[in-house]
């Protein structure tokens, strides 16, 4: 079914939210943000930087420095915003506390969206109580370059029991569903951008905002010296 394009709803009406490590933030993250907002007509999108990723080595750049680059990287864009309640709330960084926080504030009717790459989404049965996330909002898978469909059976059966054809229809309910919105396809990853600089190359702005390219010299973050 076709869905007509709304008007851009606030995010006092509908919550969606991006977690990431952001070691750095890059213009993948960014431009697919921006995709998703508008996409959906929601803005702003917020990007929550974890504090701990509980599935992943620890960053490199520490909380403060994260948490800086993205406000560097998202600096005009209205589209974006940050939350920072996993900083703050230290530790490991599990999304389904987060989820069950929101929904605590935002009460059971407002639709509440976690976005996250094909390659987070494939690694899925690993996150703490995966299983419960959709008790507390939806789930919106986002196409990555070179990241093939995940095969287990499980995720698989999971998806097929919970997917809607159209992520504009996870804006009709609070919680419970998962869809799969494809991309402009943005060929960049924060492994790619600290290899880069490690080996003392510049990344192009397309790749890393100039701003945060600047902060990151500024820092001698990444093995810049
Ligand atoms: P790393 O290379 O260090 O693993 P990353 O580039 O995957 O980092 P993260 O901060 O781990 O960046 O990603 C946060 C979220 O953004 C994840 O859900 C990831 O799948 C998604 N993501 C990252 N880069 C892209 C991209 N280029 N296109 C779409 N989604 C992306």
């Amino acid at each position: 079914m076709a869905i007509p394009d709304r008007k851009p709803i606030s995010a006092a009406a509908v919550k969606v939210l991006w977690g990431g490590t952001f070691d750095p933030i890059h213009q993948g993250h960014v431009s697919s943000a921006i995709e998703v907002s508008q996409y959906l007509g929601v803005k702003p999108l917020q990007l929550l930087p974890n504090s701990q990723p509980a599935h992943r080595h620890r960053p490199v750049a520490n909380a403060e420095q994260r948490v800086e680059m993205l406000s560097l990287a998202i600096a005009g864009h209205d589209e974006l915003a940050m939350d920072t309640r996993e900083i703050q709330r230290q530790g490991l960084s599990y999304s389904i506390l987060t989820l069950a926080e929101v929904r605590q504030e935002i009460g059971p009717m407002m639709p509440l969206i976690w976005c996250m790459g094909l390659d987070a989404f494939a690694g899925l049965q690993q996150w703490h109580r995966w299983q419960e996330l959709l008790d507390h909002g939806h789930l919106l898978v986002l196409t990555r370059p070179e990241t093939i469909w995940p095969q287990d059976p499980e995720l698989l059966t999971w998806y097929t029991a919970h997917k809607v054809d159209d992520a504009k229809h996870l804006l009709a309910s609070p919680l419970g569903q998962v869809a799969h919105l494809k991309l402009g396809q943005y060929p960049v990853s924060a492994t790619q951008i600290r290899k880069q600089l490690r080996l003392g190359y510049q990344p192009s702005a397309t790749e890393l905002a100039p701003a945060v390219a600047k902060y990151i010299a500024s820092q001698s973050l990444y093995g810049i010296n």
